[in-house]
């Protein structure tokens, strides 16, 4: 099903949720079994990234084809422009479709290791806008497209009502759908999605939410791609060992309140990223289920 459709036909917010491809056979082995207790849910889709430089391609697939299979439930390859051409992006999406994919999430990328600034591949795309609007131009209605939204701004534009400006460039391009990228405090994704339907985006708006299960990681993450995580939660988590059970449990408790009171502000959906683990998805289903029934 389309993204369009999944969001259009909803009865009830639609929970989907981020997996990444294992790199080695051990990381494979204990997807499968994380992958089978979240699948106990009911998810509207699954969404695969895709690494750096490509270099995750033949697996993003390769988990993109075993999911669909396994469960029969949508699944969504992302995508990025770093190190493609526009014929690797029509060969790639072509072999995507084949297997069966009307949807993929576009993506710019960020500068690979060591470089500050995106450097656009000669024959390839500066912007994901100019990706969203060539995927449009190649394959029409046949794909369904989501692209990424910053409720703090993206950590090159500092400036939210810039980065509003460039979310809306990729909505004209056509896509159908917005995920955000993670934050911890709800007012941000408030603000900016007021600041987005002013600015004339009327696609779904999806919170994408990352459970804090082990600080020190999250920390990193978030100062890589410019979100913040607020002073009373680090403050309570960082009261408990790095990655303990407490910490855990008071990270996904944290997590099913931020939910909970999202769902109660009329979005359309979550979206979990898993990090391949289905313990904080459990918990949060567990708690606000009666939200996607
Ligand atoms: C839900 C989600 C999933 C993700 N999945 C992946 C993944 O699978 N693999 C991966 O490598 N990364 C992934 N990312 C990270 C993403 O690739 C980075 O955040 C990247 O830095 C920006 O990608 P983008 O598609 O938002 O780029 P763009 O929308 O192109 O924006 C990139 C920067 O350029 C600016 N900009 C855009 N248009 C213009 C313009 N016309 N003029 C001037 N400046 C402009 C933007 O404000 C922004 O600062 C994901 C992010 C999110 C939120």
């Amino acid at each position: 099903m389309q993204f369009k459709d999944i969001y259009q036909q909803a009865q009830a917010p639609v929970l989907s949720v981020e997996l990444f491809p294992p790199k080695t056979e051990k990381g494979w082995a204990n997807l499968e079994k994380e992958l089978a207790q979240i699948m106990k849910h009911q998810v509207g889709f699954v969404s695969v990234t895709y690494g750096a430089g490509g270099s995750t391609r033949n697996n993003t697939l390769e988990l993109v084809k075993y999911v669909r299979e396994t469960y029969g439930v949508t699944t969504v390859s992302h995508f990025t422009c770093v190190g493609a051409t526009k014929e690797s992006v029509i060969e790639y999406v072509d072999r995507a479709m084949a297997a069966g994919s009307e949807n993929l999430v576009a993506l710019r990328g960020d500068p690979p290791k060591g470089q500050i600034e995106f450097t656009p591949t000669p024959g390839g795309f500066h912007y994901a806008y100019q990706l969203v609007a060539f995927l449009k131009e190649h394959y029409g209605d046949r794909l369904s497209l989501a692209v990424a939204g910053y409720p703090e701004g993206h950590v090159e534009t500092r400036d939210l009502a810039t980065s509003i400006e460039h979310l809306k460039m990729k909505v004209d391009a056509g896509a159908d759908l917005v995920i955000t990228q993670l934050f911890y405090d709800n007012a941000d994704f408030f603000r900016f999605r007021d600041m987005a339907v002013k600015a004339g985006i009327d696609v779904p708006i999806v919170p994408g939410l990352l459970p804090i299960t082990k600080y020190s990681q999250i920390d990193r993450i978030t100062k890589l791609c410019g979100a913040s995580i607020p002073a009373d939660l680090t403050k309570l988590l960082t009261t408990y060992e790095d990655g303990s059970p407490d910490q855990q449990m008071a990270g996904i408790a944290a997590a099913i309140d931020q939910a909970g009171e999202l769902l109660e502000n009329d979005v359309p959906g979550i979206h979990i990223f898993t990090l391949n683990n289905s313990l904080a998805t459990a918990h949060m289903v567990a708690a606000l289920g009666h939200y996607f029934e």
